[in-house]
């Protein structure tokens, strides 16, 4: 009677990191173009500890070597259609081929990458109750009827077209966050990302900005595919990676649209680099690929009242800050 109750035994994870107050993220895709820069800015907050999962088939452990041997990251090389156990406070779930040459490529393998791969990352989050943010894109609105596009738009996409894989990919994906969110309480977040640029893209990835740069350099024409007046928004990636760290820490599920509002032809967008990087290029109109939406461009009042967040990059601004990047890669130093 009277007896006090031990004290309970001191459970190895007591002791263990997970229990103390750093804050684990694992980012899924985070050798890649936009993963990598998220870890550079995860990474200086001193709280957090950072574990990337990618099977590098668009991304490279180059992107994070200033990170490799850091005692709080860990690199995982980890394809997301397999289970992954981990123990983490927050997942950014990015790993997907963004480039239609590399989604295009295996397509099959880009739909296995969303549905299951996000599936997985569900799953583990429910495991450990972590809170999971996925980058969607804006191809879900497809080739869209309503401009600018809003996230209450429900789209007009291709269920059986070549891009189909990505953006439909992405639709499902959107899809399974938010029965996980509705059935199994699970907190989500899901970002529409619209075009984003800047130093780490893939050169060869056939995208128009890297293209472009890529060409500039070289010094061949740029390319600009017909008719030459669909339009983009291209945001850079510091406000990109801003924006997804706002939406993750913020109390909105989303999804909510990132991306720089200022539309451009490619025209102009061809005009513009030529410009900036290399006045004596040509600029020659080639063919398109099928299914090319006609225009895009974000409304981001949701990002604005929600989180605050407004790009700070002007396209003019950001073109140059890839150029040096991209010269070191292409061993093409700049004319003295
Ligand atoms: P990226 O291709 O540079 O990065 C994707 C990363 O995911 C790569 O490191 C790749 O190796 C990895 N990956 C691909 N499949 C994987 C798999 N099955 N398992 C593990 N890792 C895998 O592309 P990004 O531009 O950095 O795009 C990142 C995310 O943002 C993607 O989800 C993409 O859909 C989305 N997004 C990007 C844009 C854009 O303009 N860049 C626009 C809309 C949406
Ligand atoms: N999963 C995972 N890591 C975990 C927990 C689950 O990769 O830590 C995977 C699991 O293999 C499954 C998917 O996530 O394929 C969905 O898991 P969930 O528990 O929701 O569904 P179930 O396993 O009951 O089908
Ligand atoms: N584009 C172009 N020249 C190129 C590559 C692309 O004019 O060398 C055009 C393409 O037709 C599309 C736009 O640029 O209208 C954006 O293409 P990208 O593949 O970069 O992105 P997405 O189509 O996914 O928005």
């Amino acid at each position: 009677h009277g007896a006090v109750k031990p004290p309970p035994s001191p459970s190895p994870l007591r002791n263990s990191k997970f229990f103390q107050s750093n804050m684990r993220i694992l980012v899924t895709g985070g050798a890649g173009f936009i993963g990598s820069h998220l870890v550079d800015r995860l990474m200086q907050n001193e709280k957090n500890e950072v574990i990337v999962a990618d099977n590098y088939f668009t991304g490279s452990k180059d992107n994070l070597k200033k990170w490799i041997g850091h005692p709080r990251f860990e690199l995982i090389r980890h394809d997301v259609t397999e289970p992954l156990l981990v123990e983490v406070d927050q997942i950014y779930h990015l790993a997907c081929p963004a480039s239609p040459i590399f989604y295009k490529y295996n397509p099959v393998k880009t739909i296995k990458t969303n549905v299951i791969g996000t599936l997985n990352m569900l799953g583990l989050a429910k495991r450990v109750g972590a809170r999971i943010l996925l980058t969607s894109t804006s191809e879900v609105y497809g080739d869209p009827l309503v401009h600018p596009q809003e996230e209450s738009y429900w789209g007009n996409v291709n269920p059986i077209g070549v891009r189909s894989c990505y953006d439909e990919g992405k639709r499902v994906a959107e899809t399974l966050m938010f029965d996980y969110h509705r059935q199994h309480g699970i907190e989500i977040r899901i970002a529409r990302i619209f075009n984003t640029y800047g130093p780490r893209m893939n050169i060869d990835d056939g995208r128009v900005v890297s293209n472009f740069i890529a060409q500039a350099i070289r010094g061949e024409p740029l390319t600009v595919q017909a008719p030459g007046t669909q339009t983009r928004s291209f945001c850079y990636v510091s406000d990109m990676v801003d924006g997804l760290i706002r939406l993750m820490e913020g109390e909105n599920t989303g999804p909510i649209n990132i991306g720089n509002p200022g539309e451009f032809t490619m025209l102009e967008l061809a005009e513009t680099v030529k410009e900036l990087i290399n006045p004596a290029v040509e600029i020659s109109m080639v063919e398109n690929t099928p299914d090319d939406p006609r225009q895009r461009k974000p409304n981001i009042t949701k990002a604005n009242e929600l989180l605050g967040w407004e790009p700070k990059v002007k396209l003019r601004d950001g073109l140059p800050l890839m150029e040096e990047d991209f010269r070191t890669r292409l061993a093409v130093p700049a004319k003295k």
